[in-house]
């Protein structure tokens, strides 16, 4: 197998055999006609089956993640569906970390949920809280999010795998925040990689996108397969294509994200208005020694909890001017979240409910130096405390 940055440049990435076009076309087509009924030229019918320039993302999906095959989809929580409801029916029971996506936890809780599906979280790095939480014959997947959001706890994949295996669940990872480019899931033992490919997969946050990687062509991956053709919850063209655009840059990016966050993790940590800084490249954080291990950097992603509580992180949310406040995470700018109230409103007084005095920071790839004054000059302004 090529290395990683070549992948990332050149899987499913033909050049045009008509014209010589380096960059293969974007096919924004519904339908392909039919030479005869039935005669479907390379196996193209209609866009909800398959389309081309999605066939040329997955490919590249499955190459950087080394899995077997990948499904791409509208958006994380369509790719997120399509997974659990290849893999789940009523009755059934998932475990999963007690600091994931809010937005996953909903899908379980409240969609799911209706279904018949029920939902456990828990603490991912202590073993024997996942393994009480596990009930036999009912508990069929452990979700597993590392680096979580907005935490950024560290779970050991390797193990959890094992402990996974051992009571005979799918045991899936979603890579969102440290991207195929830092971690490797299935390589570490998981059996399904997610991704909101709308964060470092695009990198630009112009495009919303989802992916299932799976480590074997087998029934789960014909069931996602059916599930993806059935619902219809597919990658449009001109996503998949711009999502491919991203990916070609993803190596350097994610190297430049991980010595922006480094550099103001570490000055962050020193401010006297910061209570806490979570970010896996601090030597002193918990999941320090997993991360170096499991992981080739520690990505863009830092959370900061404020002296001053609530109100300062609040405050400090509303008065960046780089970092501007925004959903998401992942593009080359630099944002600033305060959970609470934005991304994790939705599992407010939950188990996954997140400190009022966490501010998230996605740290882009602007000029270290500027980042930093940005936000010294926005802690400046806390004068006001609760
Ligand atoms: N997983 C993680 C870790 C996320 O941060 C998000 C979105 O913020 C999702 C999944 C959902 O992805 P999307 O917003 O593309 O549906």
């Amino acid at each position: 197998m090529t290395g990683f940055s070549t992948r990332a440049i050149h899987a499913g990435q033909e050049f045009d055999p008509t014209t010589g076009a380096v960059v293969p076309p974007i096919y924004q087509t519904a339908t392909f006609v039919q030479d005869g009924i039935g005669g479907l030229r390379g196996g193209y019918e209609y866009n909800r089956s398959a389309n081309p320039t999605r066939d040329s993302l997955q490919t590249l999906l499955a190459a950087l993640e080394g899995g077997a095959r990948a499904f791409s989809f509208a958006s994380g929580l369509a790719a997120e569906d399509t997974l659990l409801r290849a893999l789940l029916g009523p009755g059934d029971h998932v475990v999963l970390g007690n600091d994931v996506y809010g937005g996953t936890y909903r899908l379980l809780d409240r969609v799911l949920g209706a279904w018949g599906v029920d939902v456990t979280a828990v603490e991912m790095s202590d073993a024997d809280a996942v393994r009480a939480a596990i009930r036999p014959g009912a508990t069929k997947v452990l979700w597993v999010e590392t680096p979580s959001n907005p935490l950024l706890k560290i779970t050991d994949i390797a193990a959890l795998a094992e402990l996974g295996h051992d009571a005979g669940l799918t045991v899936v990872v979603d890579n969102t925040f440290a991207s195929p480019a830092l971690q490797n899931p299935l390589a570490l033992g998981a059996d399904v990689v997610v991704h909101s490919t709308t964060k470092y997969v695009g990198g630009h946050s112009d495009v919303l996108g989802g992916a299932v990687v799976v480590g074997d062509d087998g029934a789960l991956a014909e069931r996602v397969a059916f599930l993806q053709f059935a619902v219809g919850a597919v990658s449009a063209p001109m996503d998949a294509w711009l999502t491919v655009r991203g990916i070609k840059t993803l190596p350097v990016r994610m190297q430049r994200h991980s010595a922006n966050a480094q550099a103001v993790a570490e000055h962050l940590v020193e401010h006297p208005e910061v209570e806490r800084v979570y970010y896996p490249g601090l030597p002193q954080h918990p999941g320090h020694e997993i991360a170096a291990r499991q992981m080739s950097g520690f990505g863009g992603m830092l959370s900061v909890a404020l002296a001053g509580g609530p109100r300062a992180a609040r405050v400090l949310a509303e008065g960046t001017r780089l970092f501007q406040l925004a959903e998401s995470l992942g593009g080359v700018e630099s944002l600033i979240g305060y959970p609470d109230a934005m991304t994790h409103a939705s599992v407010r007084g939950t188990a996954l409910a997140v400190p009022r005095n966490v501010v998230r920071l996605s740290v882009g790839l602007e000029d270290a130096a500027d980042l930093i004054t940005d936000l010294d000059e926005a802690l400046a302004r806390l004068t006001v405390r609760v």
